[in-house]
């Protein structure tokens, strides 16, 4: 007996064992037993339920999963965006005290329970966006202490939130001012002392960096990678986002979960990525407030069969994005993504750049029942209105959470 069973639907399950676009199954229904998903599929075949809901035809898909965000910070930078509209250079905002150090500083200023207050704001937003699983790096504390703050502020927030989360150690995102003059240091600190400290209290899944010209370069990333495998950590990595440092080859090579950006990856990158199984993640949301002009390679990932997912990449510099319709959106128009590869970057891959493929992502027996019910005529739907406002319904582990 189904706990509960959402008829009269029509299903996208995202599940690529259903033939046909969206895994789409016309008469649907999805049957809830325990949290798990216990029945997906015709309508007519659905075992009985102690509680039925009737959707009146209405939309089916996996709730979304946002897998790679920095939600965790204090402060904004909606000023230093308002100095930098009215003509303020870069270089201005620098010796303003802008840029991503100010952000660092009002982070470790910030209180715990602050942190976890504005953190909850940003979730709720993304969850009544259709989310119910969420990535949130560190990357603004940068000492030990501050990074494992923000990381037990992370789990906080999304335990309130009841969101699913994973956690993921960004220590090498900038060079802390303190370290300014010897940056060897500072990478040994996170190798030696904030790595494993982090890993011993089980307050991340993954490390991840910022592997770039303006971050940290190939070989402080593989001592940061090296330090993870050590400690039993997953690893993944901001690559090739504003130039060709070959990050993604060190990725794959460390059989990295995900490599993220990409703008900048060659065939190379593309074909080691798809030997290792690494999925990749486009960031639209950055692509656009930069202003770049150099896509992914979308059909080298696609020739190449590497999965791709979408994210917000929500963050208070570079893509202050709380919609996760808005980057189906603009992975679509910007990136040229297909409606149905948006979902899918936003669902199943999204779920397999989080190493969560066995948990969420699809509609699919045996998974949690994380289910978004949407009042739309197509799923191509989600991606095509610019900023779609939400589901009607979010179910998360079976339970409903939202409702509009
Ligand atoms: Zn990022």
């Amino acid at each position: 007996m189904l706990d509960l069973l959402l008829t009269d639907a029509r299903l996208a399950t995202m599940d690529l064992a259903i033939a046909g676009p969206y895994g789409a199954i016309a008469a649907g229904a999805v049957g809830i037993r325990n949290g798990r998903i216990a029945f997906a599929g015709p309508a007519a075949e659905a075992p009985p339920a102690r509680h039925v809901e009737f959707l009146g035809g209405r939309w089916v898909t996996p709730a979304l999963i946002d897998c790679h965000t920095h939600l965790v910070f204090g402060g904004n930078r909606a000023a230093e965006f308002e100095a930098r509209q009215k003509g303020a250079t870069y270089e201005e905002i620098a010796r303003a005290g802008g840029g991503i150090l100010s952000t660092v500083q009002a982070t470790r200023e910030a209180s715990l329970e602050d942190l976890v207050e504005s953190a909850i704001g940003r979730l709720e937003t993304l969850r009544r966006g259709g989310v119910a699983t969420v990535e949130i790096k560190s990357g603004y504390g940068l000492t030990p202490g501050d990074e494992e703050k923000l990381l037990i502020a992370a789990g906080e927030a999304a335990r309130v939130a009841r969101m699913r989360a994973k956690r993921t150690l960004l220590a090498l995102h900038a060079l802390p001012p303190e370290y300014a003059h010897d940056r060897a240091a500072y990478v040994r600190l996170v190798c030696e002392r904030t790595i494993p400290d982090v890993a011993a209290r089980g307050l991340a899944d993954a490390v991840d960096a910022f592997c770039e010209t303006i971050g940290f370069t190939l070989d402080e990333t593989r001592a940061a990678f090296a330090a993870a495998k050590k400690h039993g950590l997953d690893v993944k990595l901001h690559a090739e986002q504003l130039s060709d440092m070959k990050g993604s080859m060190l990725a794959a090579a460390f059989s990295a979960l995900s490599a993220d950006h990409l703008e900048h990856i060659d065939e190379t990158g593309v074909a080691a990525m798809a030997a290792a199984g690494t999925v990749a993640v486009l960031l639209p949301g950055a692509f656009y407030a930069l202003r770049e002009t150099v896509k992914p390679p979308v059909a080298l990932f696609r020739r190449h069969g590497v999965a791709m997912a979408l994210a917000t990449d929500l963050n208070p510099g570079t893509s202050p994005m709380l919609s996760p319709a808005l980057a189906m959106s603009m992975g679509a128009t910007l990136f040229g993504l297909t409606p149905e590869e948006c979902l899918g970057g936003m669902t199943r891959n999204a779920a397999r750049a989080l190493g969560l493929d066995h948990e969420c992502g699809v509609l699919k027996k045996g998974l949690a029942a994380d289910i978004a019910v949407w009042s739309i005529d197509h799923p191509a739907e989600l991606s095509y209105w610019i900023g779609h406002p939400g589901p009607d319904l979010l179910y998360i582990a079976g339970q409903k959470i939202e409702e509009r």
